[in-house]
């Protein structure tokens, strides 16, 4: 067994982090101000500018086929740059990517939606959540009628990341309530802003904030089916099961950042004579986040490299996301309990990790959904305990 890294994924990691330290890191000052004056910390124009300057790094379609202009990186190689980006607080992601639910467009599609949305010149958002369906995303009502060679959508969806920005959204609809979501009830459609619906900004704990978006008769072409008629709740779990190596990924970036923050200070504030760091209930916190750090880490890397092995990786990725989702809240308490009154100051940007990282256990299946799933698999037989390794 062997839990090195080869020569590609360390030249890879290594000018990622060289491109957050040098280019995304000095933003940090600014942003946190702006974010507290209510604004948003990077304008579009900004993100667009650092995703263009990493796009000259070579940077550019991390997930995305080599034959649309993307880097098409293994998973483990993914992995390792998602957490090299969430080592800063700046909202910055790589350019270059599409929904992979955008994939199964047909060519005249691929033309008006995805190369647009990879190059960035059209924002998309995913819209499956409505108020009477999240965990059971199978129970959505939204309603697509067919009218001639037309669909009519009505309904509304709700907490939808990137929903006031987007230019269009993949909307997955009721078109036959008999056969519910699994049996082939729902669709998904490519959604311009300009047929009609309209969003509003949801206020959350979190900086930015997702958006519910109002369909009221929104006439949509039938060319704007996105795959087949009946495919939509299938398309649906495809999105959501992308992000969920992704997200404990970058959770395990700020999570170093984080705990190299609680070491520094350990060592520089003293109380009663002697550096805090030399107290054996700041060394346990220290020795907790790093074992939690370090069992995060290769669970995320266990989940990516299923995924490289062309394996299922659904049991390994929710075993991830919920170890990984609690993990860096447990850890941001901790380094924010360590900093003291300071860590509860809007002059660090601990208070801000410890509001971000809340929405983890909550958003792309909740703590509760992946035991569901991970139990589920070992009752059902599906996993064996221990299986990975036979
Ligand atoms: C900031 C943010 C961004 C989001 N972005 C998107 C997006 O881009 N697109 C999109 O479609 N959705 C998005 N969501 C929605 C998100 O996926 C849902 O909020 C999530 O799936 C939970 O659904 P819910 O909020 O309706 O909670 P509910 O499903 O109502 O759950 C409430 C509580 O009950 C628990 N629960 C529910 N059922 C069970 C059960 N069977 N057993 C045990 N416990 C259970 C849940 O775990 C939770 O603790 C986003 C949400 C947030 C907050």
């Amino acid at each position: 067994m062997d839990f090195s890294l080869d020569d590609d994924q360390k030249a890879i990691r290594a000018t990622v982090r060289d491109f957050v330290r040098k280019e995304v890191m000095p933003l940090e000052a600014e942003v946190l101000r702006r974010e507290r004056a209510h604004e948003p910390g990077l304008t579009r124009d900004e993100l667009r500018e650092l995703q263009l300057k990493a796009r000259r790094f070579g940077f550019w379609g991390l997930s995305t086929p080599q034959d649309h202009g993307g880097m098409d990186l293994p998973a483990v190689t993914q992995s390792l740059v998602w957490t090299e980006v969430g080592r800063t607080f700046v909202p910055f992601r790589f350019g270059g990517e599409a929904d992979n639910i955008l994939y199964y467009a047909n060519s005249d599609q691929k033309r008006e939606y995805l190369l647009p949305t990879i190059e960035g010149d059209r924002i998309s958002c995913f819209a499956i959540t409505e108020p009477d369906a999240g965990s059971d995303a199978a129970n959505i009502r939204m309603s697509a009628k067919p009218d001639g060679d037309d669909w009519i959508l009505n309904g509304e969806k709700t907490f939808i990341t990137n929903g006031n920005d987007a230019d269009f959204a993949i909307v997955v609809a009721v078109n036959d309530a008999d056969r519910g979501a699994r049996g082939g009830g729902t669709t998904a459609f490519l959604v311009d802003r300009d047929m009609g619906w309209r969003s509003e900004f949801i206020p959350t704990m979190g900086e930015g904030g997702p958006a519910s978006l109002v369909f009221d008769n929104v006439r949509v072409p039938g060319r704007n089916v996105l795959g087949e008629v009946g495919q939509g709740f299938e398309l649906g779990m495809k999105w959501i099961g992308r992000g969920r190596y992704i997200i404990p990924s970058h959770a395990l970036g700020i999570g170093e950042r984080a705990l190299q923050m609680a070491l520094d200070y350990a060592k520089t504030r003293h109380t009663f004579g002697q550096p805090i760091a030399s107290y054996q209930a700041i060394q346990w916190m220290v020795a907790d986040s790093e074992v939690e750090l370090e069992a995060a880490r290769w669970l995320v890397l266990h989940a990516a490299w299923t995924v490289d092995q062309g394996r299922d990786p659904r049991h390994a990725a929710s075993t991830a996301k919920l170890y990984g989702a609690g993990m860096i809240n447990r850890l941001i308490d901790r380094v924010l309990q360590i900093h003291g009154g300071m860590g509860y100051t809007r002059e660090l940007p601990l208070e801000r990790w410890y509001r971000q990282v809340r929405l983890l256990r909550i958003y792309e299946g909740t703590d509760e959904m992946q035991r569901l799933i991970i139990s589920r698999d070992l009752l059902r037989g599906y996993t064996k305990v221990g299986g990975h390794l036979e």
